[in-house]
């Protein structure tokens, strides 16, 4: 298996020389790239020679966890935030971000509308629907969000958008990084999904009478997934450089509770605005980032909330301020706990997981832990500026 330095690690169940696999595209979403002229992509499912399923291949796990809910009557919408910077191409590591202006500012747009149309029109053009680019707060940042699909469907738009954002900006002579933190002193990139669950047409995140609005079924789905958060980051903050992001009140959700609209939560319960609910609520889960292979990540965070449903996982009580602002000892009575704060730590939760060991199978499970440990191992001794930079284009 290859890290993010292209040094390779082997595991227990793969990573040798030995064996083979094929990668089948999938015909029904291929995408003419508008921002690579003469190009098309498409996403590809992983089979062994005999034409089985690879035991490791993600989108075809993810595809499985979906069919699981679908026997039970469920379905998911998912949707992902796509935050990055863009820094001038400068010939060597450094980053330069392409603008200054002010966070959320209109000057960043008018300072950089051709590179933010040639982006949107590109988007468009290979078929996304996207609902809004706007300018992030770190200098150089933006955003993008797409209209929320089926799970398999929104992890391919994502690899998509990203892929589409980023040969616009080399077309534009910049350089962009959907590294989860591009420099130590700013606001990193997150990677945020939302996540709404549907019977017969009906989301069961809105119309309860609980205390935010999800219905007994829409608590328990978003109760077991805050349960496997801890264990989940080590799917969704893949990398050393993802704990780096992961600070209060930088909107990272570095505490496991939920909220309406708490931007601190991990779990911010997102209500929709009036005459929209039914179809707009959702829960955002904020702690993740780019660093995750989104096809895991959404496995991952359906088979929680699955076994959720299955054990009708009561939440907490909501929290409505910011958990950072409170003591240790308030957060103790609260009940709010810190994520893991290591990749190490998240590793341990997660091998130890049996919900999420059990839909991703022993040899997945070995294989998520030692490519983590081994990016662990090639950055042991860094400082978290060291690490930074040598992250920050990798991704
Ligand atoms: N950039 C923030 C993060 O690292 C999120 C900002 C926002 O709330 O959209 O997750
Ligand atoms: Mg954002």
């Amino acid at each position: 298996m290859f890290l993010s330095d292209d040094s390779i690690v082997a595991g227990r169940y793969a990573g040798g020389p030995v064996g083979d696999l094929r990668l089948h595209p999938d015909p029904d979403r291929v995408v003419v790239s508008a921002a690579m002229p003469g190009w098309a992509w498409a996403p590809g499912d992983r089979y062994d020679q005999e034409g089985g399923v690879h035991p490791r291949d993600s989108r075809l796990l993810l595809r499985r966890v979906v069919d699981e809910l679908a026997g039970g009557g469920w379905s998911v919408r998912a949707g992902f935030e796509v935050e990055w910077m863009v820094g001038w191409q400068t010939g060597d590591d450094r980053f330069v971000p392409v603008t200054t202006a002010p966070a959320y500012g209109m000057a960043r747009v008018s300072g950089l509308a051709d590179y933010l149309r040639d982006v949107m029109v590109a988007l468009g053009d290979s078929g996304v629907a996207v609902d809004q680019v706007h300018p992030e707060y770190s200098a150089g940042q933006f955003e993008v969000s797409f209209a929320a699909a089926d799970p398999v469907g929104a992890a391919d738009t994502l690899v998509l958008v990203r892929e589409t954002v980023r040969a616009v900006g080399v077309a534009h002579d910049m350089r962009v990084s959907f590294a989860p933190k591009v420099v130590p002193e700013a606001v990193g990139n997150g990677g945020h999904v939302h996540l709404s669950l549907w019977r017969d047409g009906v989301n069961v995140m809105s119309g309860g009478d609980g205390p935010c609005g999800p219905t007994g079924d829409g608590e328990h789905f978003a109760g077991g997934i805050l349960a496997r958060l801890p264990a989940l980051m080590a799917v969704g903050c893949a990398s050393v450089a993802s704990y780096l992001r992961l600070l209060p009140s930088q909107w990272a959700g570095v505490f496991a509770c939920w909220g309406r609209e708490n931007r601190e939560a991990a779990l911010r319960y997102v209500s929709g605005c009036a005459g929209e609910r039914e179809r707009a609520a959702n829960i955002e889960v904020k702690c993740f980032d780019a660093t995750a292979n989104p096809y895991l990540l959404l496995a991952g965070l359906l088979a929680a909330g699955a076994a959720g449903l299955a054990d009708s996982v009561r939440l907490p009580a909501p929290v409505d301020v910011d958990p950072g602002a409170l003591t240790p000892e308030q957060r103790a009575a609260a009940g709010i706990h810190a994520l893991p704060a290591t990749l190490a730590d998240a590793i341990t939760i997660f091998e130890a997981d049996p919900v999420l060991g059990k839909a991703f199978g022993d040899s997945l499970v070995d294989t998520v832990a030692t490519v983590r440990r081994g990016e662990i191992a090639a950055l042991a001794g860094c400082t978290p500026d060291e690490v930074i930079a040598r992250t920050r284009w990798r991704y």
